[in-house]
C-alpha cells in the first residue's frame, strides 16, 4: 500500500485562489479521465464472459496436482529472500536489482519480457505466457517503505533471516511475499506445460509506496496491459477483497483574532473554535460513520490525524488548522463526505463569535472500488482457496492498492496477497513461509482455472 496516500496526483486541477497549496482545494475540477471522473466502463473481461457469470468455476483436479507439484517451496524461500537482499527504497525508489532478480527465472521459464518506465531506475517488468485468450493480470510492486530506525529491528532489514517458519525484512510481507507468490505460480503453471487457452501477465512494478505514476499507473494509461482480469497482490492474509475502501482528505482552518494573553476578552481564539469542531465531529459524525457499513467492507470512518496552532505562549492564536484522514466504502461520494464535514464545522463555530472557518479537500479523492462476487475472476479464486482449505470470506480492503488505477480503468480487479496489513511499514516486518506457499498456489490454481484448457474453464 502506498506510503503517502495523501499526496496529489496533480490529476485534478485546483479551483483559483485556494492559497497556493496544491494539495488541498476549496472545490475540485476534475480533467476528464482522471480517477474519479473516469467513467467506470464494464470490464472487457465482464463482457466476454457475461454469459458465465455466477457458475461456479470448476478446477479439474488432475491438471491442479500436475501444477501445484511444480511448485517448490525451497525454491520459494529462496525467492524471496534474494528479493528481500536486493534493497529497493522508495523513495528513492530504484528497483533495478530487484526486478532484475524477477526477470530471470521468468525468462528461463520461458515467459516473454517487456520492460516499460519512465525513469531508469524505475522499470516495470510485463511478463507474458500462454495463448491468445483472456487475459488474466497478476500485479505486485518491488518496492519497499525506507527502514526507519535500524536499531528497532532485531532482524537486519535486508538480511532476510529466517526463524521459526517466517522470513525477516523490510518488504518481507509488503509488497515481496505477493510478488514472490506471483512469480512462483507463473513459473509452475510455465513449467507444468497444460497448454493455456488464455495468458498470463505478471506485472512487477516500481514506484506504489509513493503514489504509483511510474509504476502501474504508467502501464494502465498506456495500456501497455489490457487485461480481463486482475488480482493484485497485497497483504489480505490470503482472502479475496472485492476492492478497496475511497478516500478523501479534509482540512480545516479556524480564524481567529490575535490578542495579548493577558488580555484574551480583546481576541477570538482559533484554537478554542478548532475544539468545539473536534467535539462536534466525533460526537456527531464518528457515531455515524460507524453505522455506515458495506456486507464486505469494515464500516465507512475519519481519522483526525493532524493538528497545529498558535504562535507563542502569551498570544491567543488566530489560525488552527486539523488534517482529517476520511475513508469512503462502496456508494459514498467524496463530494457528500466533504459537504458533511463542512456542515458540522460551521454549525460549531458558529458558537465562537467572530471566529470562522474553511474546510478544503485534497485534491487526490478517489471512490471505493468494488468488484462483482459473481465475476469469473471472483469465482476462479474463490475455487482456488476451497480447493486449498482457505478462507472462503470475500472482504473489502482499507487501504489503497495499485488496484485502484486498474479499477477506475474498468477492468475487473481484485485484492489478494499473502502477510498481515499490521505488519507492514514497521520493524522486523515478516511474512509467515507457509503464507507465501499458499497463496503461490492459490494464485497458481486461479490462473489454471481462467485460462487453463477446456474442462477447467469458467463456467465449464
Ligand atoms: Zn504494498
Amino acid at each position: 500500500m502506498p506510503a503517502a496516500e495523501l499526496a496529489a496526483h496533480g490529476r485534478g486541477r485546483a479551483d483559483e485562489g485556494h492559497g497556493g497549496d496544491a494539495a488541498f482545494v476549496r472545490k475540485v475540477h476534475l480533467r476528464p479521465g482522471s480517477i474519479l471522473t473516469r467513467p467506470l466502463r464494464e470490464g472487457k473481461g465482464e463482457q466476454v464472459n457475461k454469459e458465465k457469470r455466477g457458475v461456479p468455476l470448476h478446477i479439474d483436479q488432475a491438471l491442479a496436482n500436475r501444477v501445484l507439484a511444480c511448485i517448490n517451496e525451497d525454491e520459494v524461500v529462496a525467492f524471496l529472500r534474494r528479493l528481500i537482499q536486493a534493497p529497493s527504497v522508495n523513495p528513492p525508489g530504484d528497483v533495478r536489482e530487484a526486478i532484475a532478480v524477477c526477470e530471470a527465472p521468468l525468462r528461463e521459464a520461458g515467459f516473454s519480457i517487456r520492460l516499460a518506465q519512465l525513469a531508469p531506475e524505475k522499470p516495470n517488468l510485463i511478463a507474458e505466457y500462454g495463448g491468445d485468450g483472456p487475459v488474466l493480470c497478476l500485479n505486485a510492486h518491488v518496492d519497499v517503505v525506507p527502514t526507519g530506525e535500524l536499531s528497532a529491528w532485531k532482524h537486519a532489514p535486508f538480511a532476510a533471516d529466517v526463524e521459526d517458519g517466517r522470513v525477516y525484512g523490510r518488504g518481507a510481507g509488503d509488497d515481496k511475499a505477493s510478488v514472490t507468490a506471483q512469480i512462483m505460480a507463473g513459473i509452475a503453471l510455465a513449467r507444468s506445460g497444460v497448454p493455456l487457452k488464455g495468458r498470463l501477465v505478471i506485472t512487477t512494478v516500481a514506484d506504489e509506496e509513493v503514489g504509483g505514476p511510474a509504476g502501474t499507473a504508467l502501464l494502465v494509461d498506456e495500456k501497455l496491459v489490457t487485461p480481463d482480469w486482475v488480482i493484485v497482490g497485497e497483504q489480505t492474509r490470503n482472502q479475496i477483497c472485492l476492492g478497496e475502501k475511497g478516500f478523501i482528505g479534509v482540512r480545516i482552518t479556524t480564524h481567529g483574532v490575535a490578542a495579548h494573553g493577558g488580555l484574551p476578552s480583546e481576541g477570538v481564539n482559533a484554537i478554542e473554535a478548532m475544539a468545539r469542531i473536534i467535539v462536534a465531529l466525533s460526537d456527531q459524525l464518528w457515531p455515524e460513520l460507524e453505522r455506515r457499513t458495506h456486507p464486505n467492507f469494515r464500516p465507512s470512518s475519519a481519522s483526525i490525524n493532524m493538528i497545529s496552532g498558535g504562535v507563542k505562549e502569551n498570544v491567543v492564536p488566530d489560525r488552527c488548522q486539523i488534517h482529517i484522514d476520511r475513508r469512503l466504502v462502496p456508494g459514498e461520494q467524496p463530494a457528500d463526505a466533504l459537504a458533511e464535514i463542512e456542515a458540522i464545522a460551521r454549525e460549531a463555530v458558529a458558537q465562537v463569535p467572530g471566529a470562522s472557518v474553511v474546510v478544503e479537500g485534497s485534491v487526490e479523492q478517489r471512490l471505493a472500488t468494488f468488484n462483482s462476487p459473481e465475476s469469473p475472476v471472483v469465482q476462479a479464486m474463490l475455487a482456488a482457496n476451497r480447493s486449498l482449505g482457505l478462507s472462503e470470506e470475500l472482504t473489502g480492503f482499507s487501504m489503497a492498492t495499485d488496484g485502484r488505477f486498474f479499477a477506475s480503468a474498468g477492468y475487473p480487479t481484485i485484492i489478494y496477497g499473502p502477510g498481515d496489513p499490521r505488519i507492514a511499514h514497521i520493524p522486523d516486518e515478516w511474512v509467515g513461509i507457509d503464507e507465501v506457499l499458499a497463496a503461490t498456489r492459490a494464485y497458481a490454481l486461479t490462473a489454471l482455472a481462467l485460462l487453463g484448457p477446456e474442462g477447467a474453464a469458467p463456467g465449464q
